[in-house]
């Protein structure tokens, strides 16, 4: 449908609803970390979220582990995520809980207990929190690198959070893009990852998958049932494998499986045929498990993404741009706020072209530098999670939800330091920023623990 007219939409008069410190869009991975930091760190916070709940991405659309929080030896990602890690995995029923206890990576997501534990830390921090509220609009005087408000619609109307910072953790840059901060989108030619309709599986059997996989010799991502099934037409060709099963309990089991190409999660139209596309390929594939797969023979959908899984749209530009080159050689920046040790996880643009994966050594990640959450043309905002600055390559790993905890946490903590002092994002005292980042448990890198520490790099 093209859209060929426009109207002027009337001026209306708004209250100012909130007059914050700090205000956090998005309550996703990036943006429960900022809000918990910002208050923890002092300053008066919001956190406004779309959604009646927080998770982004980890409960919107079922995305169903957590990447890892090691790099094969140790945590890298410390601080707030691995603290809601630990407090999910202390909320398992028991049996779910011992089978987790000394798993930091690829710990499956219960996404209810993960609801509660969201709600509970963010609340318990003291940030308020304003679900089912979506930002609309900016306020910005004219040529201002300061955003001043929020315009925010929910039930009660259209109203105002007038704020001193911004953090924007919308995973699509989308506040910094309304006030006008260069981007970039996807491959050289706008093509993007595909998105995923991830879904929860009940009445299924996880002892009996496992005697199949030692029985049929196939793999946990069953590569042989799946090339089996696309020979016999019964599931589409593309993704030769299940990306991943990650088992919330022995009966129920979360699946992210196969692909929607040319999904632009910043286009409505795309998101609704992602959904509709989407939930379609989930009942084939349904059906493809029952008949294919022991342990699924009487699978029952409890419940699709409520939107598709997007894994990439815009990439804020911000004052450095990290790259496949710092990835590769593991550079340290002066600025490391976080350190990431996941893999360059690209997934097909199209069902034709391969999928790009590239992993570091054991032991060994790179820094994310302060500066690649500064939005260039921006004073008061940053841009922490999917949306961070880098290349696209980049993007692919460290866009996963421990390293969106951690750009978060570190945004948040900035974002306290400066409306402590007045001053913009640039003004905030790095060592001083890195140090309380340490001393509130994050995990910053050898050189700069040792610096932080005296010698002690732990
Ligand atoms: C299919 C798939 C599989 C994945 N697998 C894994 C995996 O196994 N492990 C892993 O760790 N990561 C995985 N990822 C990546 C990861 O889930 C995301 O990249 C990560 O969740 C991004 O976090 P975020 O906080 O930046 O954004 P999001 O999780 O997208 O959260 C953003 C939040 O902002 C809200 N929001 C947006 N705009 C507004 C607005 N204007 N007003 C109010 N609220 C707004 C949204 O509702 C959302 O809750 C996967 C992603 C996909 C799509």
């Amino acid at each position: 449908m093209n859209r060929v007219n426009t109207v002027t939409l009337p001026a209306i008069e708004a209250e100012i609803a909130y007059d914050v410190d700090v205000a956090v869009v998005g309550g996703g991975a990036a943006g429960i970390a900022a809000a918990i930091a910002a208050v923890r760190n002092g300053a008066r916070t919001l956190i406004i979220e779309q959604r009646g709940f927080f998770g982004g991405m980890g409960t919107v659309s079922l995305v169903p582990a957590f990447c890892p929080f090691t790099d094969h030896e140790k945590p890298v990602i410390r601080g707030i995520g691995l603290e809601l890690l630990l407090e999910m995995k202390r909320r398992f029923k028991s049996d779910y809980r011992a089978r987790f206890e000394k798993r930091l990576d690829w710990v499956p997501i219960d996404p209810e207990i993960l609801k509660r534990v969201y709600d509970d830390t963010v609340l318990a921090s003291g940030s308020a929190v304003l679900f089912h509220t979506s930002v609309t609009q900016i306020l910005r005087n004219e040529n201002s690198r300061r955003i001043e408000g929020l315009v925010i619609h929910n039930k009660s109307g259209t109203s105002v959070v007038r704020c001193g910072y911004v953090i924007d953790a919308t995973g699509d840059g989308y506040i910094a893009a309304l006030a006008g901060a260069p981007f970039q989108k996807g491959g050289d030619d706008g093509e993007l990852q595909p998105g995923t309709m991830c879904y929860l599986l009940t009445n299924v059997d996880r002892i009996r998958f496992e005697e199949y996989l030692k029985e049929s010799g196939d793999t946990d991502q069953i590569p042989l049932a799946v090339s089996k099934a696309q020979e016999n037409g019964d599931l589409p060709h593309g993704r030769k494998e299940v990306s991943g099963f990650a088992w919330v309990a022995d009966y129920l089991v979360g699946v992210n499986f196969g692909h929607v190409f040319g999904i632009d999660g910043t286009n409505a139209e795309d998101l609704t045929r992602g959904a509709i596309d989407g939930r379609k390929l989930v009942e084939i594939q349904v059906q493809f498990l029952s008949k294919y797969v022991p342990g699924f023979e009487k699978a029952h959908v409890v419940a699709t993404g409520e939107q598709i899984g997007i894994r990439e749209t815009r990439r804020i530009v911000g004052d450095y741009v990290l790259t496949q080159d710092d990835f590769l050689e593991m550079r340290s920046f002066e600025d490391d706020i976080g350190r990431n040790s996941y893999f360059i996880d690209i997934h097909l643009a199209t069902s034709k072209s391969k999928m790009e994966i590239k992993h570091l050594p054991p032991g060994k990640s790179h820094g994310v530098p302060y500066r690649s959450l500064l939005p260039v043309s921006l004073d008061n905002v940053w841009v922490a999670g999917r949306s961070a600055s880098s290349d696209r390559v980049v993007q692919g790993s460290l866009r996963v939800m421990p390293n969106c905890f951690a750009m978060g946490q570190a945004a948040g903590t900035a974002a306290a330091m400066a409306a402590s002092k007045g001053g913009s994002n640039r003004d905030v005292d790095i060592p001083a920023l890195q140090k309380t980042l340490i001393d509130q448990g994050a995990w910053l890198g050898e050189d700069v623990q040792a610096r932080v520490n005296g010698s002690r790099a732990d």
